[in-house]
């Protein structure tokens, strides 16, 4: 099962993450690093995978790693949607589909059942 930190990657791109964390948009060139004290030299940078910051982190942040230091309430409500089985939709889906006792024997109709369960369409 993909995780939180898978979904909220694919959701939210580096640059939705710097907006709703710091309020506004990801520089273009070099930038201050958020997550280590970093006023002096920019050691950032936002690339379309992440922050890389190339001072004392020396590491990449992920919109996942954005979002959980400065906007955990948002992490917190994706998680619920995710996490709950209440979802009225995704209850009907379910319900229409049948196992067959070939399909029994084969994972392909249990992992279908799975991706459309969490919505995933594209499978
Ligand atoms: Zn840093």
């Amino acid at each position: 099962m993909s995780s939180i930190r898978d979904y909220i990657n694919n959701k939210y791109s580096i640059y939705d993450a710097y907006q709703l964390s710091l309020g506004a948009p990801a520089p273009l060139g070099k930038c201050f690093c958020p997550f280590h004290d970093n006023t002096h030299s920019p050691a950032a940078k936002v690339y379309q995978y992440g922050l890389r910051c190339f001072g004392e982190c020396n590491r990449v942040y992920t919109s996942y790693d954005f979002l959980k230091k400065f906007r955990p309430d948002i992490i917190e409500q994706e998680s619920k949607v995710i996490l709950s089985p209440e979802q009225p939709k995704q209850r009907q889906k379910l319900n229409r589909l049948v196992l067959t006792p070939d399909d029994r024997k084969s994972n392909s109709k249990v992992i279908q059942l799975i991706a459309e369960y969490y919505g995933i369409v594209d499978f």
